[in-house]
């Protein structure tokens, strides 16, 4: 099979927050109250009495991806999908503190309640994939698809790590989202509806399951570049797409390797590569296990004692995962270390700070949807539910 390569070395701008550009600030990187140092040896014991102190109105959510400092005391921990269903199933907490980054949020305000207020406990904690993904740029794209007499056929796909402005236009436009874990049940059902898919904004997840599980070829998908005039595509090359793919990426799981894939098989010829489905199409080829954050951690469980599992995926969860799985050999399938640092922007002083201002009365860092956009994205998202 062709190796699938980069077309362009053009740099994608990277937007603090997803729901449009925010130039010259980082904000919410400083807390406004009274932000305890990290170090501070009183930390555990502040976040624990505040919790307390809020009992039953707090629900808090820990993505997998977080440092344990912050997992401690979250409610249930997930992917993106399962914690924005958990935020669903609390019509009873006033408050989510949502410890994820910033579209985790958007999801959560937009499924649960009007009452509820969904707080993220440091506005800075974007994700440079959704923020590859612009409003206008989309719509761009979509004007293209019209003029081309294309976008009749066309169905949008947003994965789940996309802001709430992408997956209400995808609502609007009859799509669909989808999570890594029904990618494929995703695809099916546009390409039921459709005879060509806009896939957004991860180009390695629509790559990889029109590929690998919905036997397109490389030359069925082709690559939206959002800084270029048309996306740098031909007008034949759009029509005769089957998957445009837009050029977004995860910082974090683009930089495994095949490289990284072949040494790790060198130094251990007995290793399981296990990746998700974020890294690059040939990662996931040379790879003997692909799948989502909980697939790659049902698998750790069902390991044989003894084995031993290189994982490409965020540092946080294989160093949890090592840490529970002392009977077997679970190592970074990278050498270089590499946290997600958006998610990590939420640390144990933000979250206690975000608490006590619960406490005091204050809602900090609220994370609201506008109306329209939440009635759309909701649409798309119903749809996801719905799949079969
Ligand atoms: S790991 Fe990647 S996709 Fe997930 S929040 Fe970080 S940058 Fe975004």
């Amino acid at each position: 099979m062709t190796q699938w390569q980069e077309p362009s070395s053009t740099a994608t701008a990277l937007l603090l927050l997803g729901r449009g550009s925010d130039p010259g600030s980082e904000r919410g990187v400083d807390c406004p109250g009274e932000l305890p140092a990290a170090s501070d040896p009183g930390l555990v014991e502040r976040a624990r009495a505040a919790k307390a102190a809020l009992g039953d109105r707090v629900f808090v959510l820990g993505h997998h991806y977080q440092r344990d400092e912050v997992i401690e005391f979250a409610d249930v921990t997930g992917d993106s999908f399962k914690l924005a269903q958990q935020a669903a199933a609390r019509p009873d907490a006033e408050f989510i503190v949502f410890c994820g980054v910033h579209f985790m949020a958007e999801s959560a305000d937009i499924l649960t309640t009007p009452d509820q207020q969904v707080v993220l406990p440091d506005l800075a904690a974007g994700c440079s994939m959704a923020d590859m993904a612009v409003l206008g740029q989309v719509e761009d794209c979509w004007d293209a698809l019209v003029e081309l007499g294309i976008a009749g056929t066309t169905v949008p796909v947003t994965y789940m790590n996309s802001s709430a402005d992408i997956k209400g236009f995808v609502g609007r436009n009859g799509g669909v989202v989808c999570t890594s874990s029904n990618a494929k049940r995703a695809l099916d059902w546009a390409f039921e509806r459709g005879e060509k898919v806009l896939f957004l904004p991860d180009q390695h997840l629509g790559r990889n399951t029109a590929v690998l599980e919905m036997g397109l070829t490389l030359d069925d998908c082709v690559l939206y570049d959002p800084h270029k005039k048309n996306g740098g595509l031909t007008a034949e090359q759009l029509t005769n797409a089957k998957m445009i793919l837009w050029r977004g990426h995860c910082s974090v799981h683009g930089r495994f390797t095949l490289e990284n894939v072949q040494e790790v098989r060198r130094q251990r010829p007995d290793v399981n590569v296990l990746v998700h489905p974020e890294c690059r199409h040939e990662v996931v080829q040379a790879a003997d296990y692909v799948g989502s954050t909980e697939y790659i951690i049902r698998a750790l469980d069902a390991a044989e004692p003894g084995s031993s599992w290189a994982i490409g995926t965020e540092l946080n969860l294989v160093r949890r995962l090592a840490n529970a799985h002392p009977d077997k050999e679970v190592m970074f399938l990278e050498k270089t270390v590499c946290y997600c640092s958006t998610m990590n922007r939420i640390d144990l002083p933000h979250l206690v700070w975000s608490l006590e201002e619960l406490v005091a009365g204050r809602v900090p860092n609220q994370i609201t949807v506008d109306a329209d956009t939440s009635r759309h994205a909701r649409t798309a998202l119903d749809r996801m539910l719905a799949l079969p």
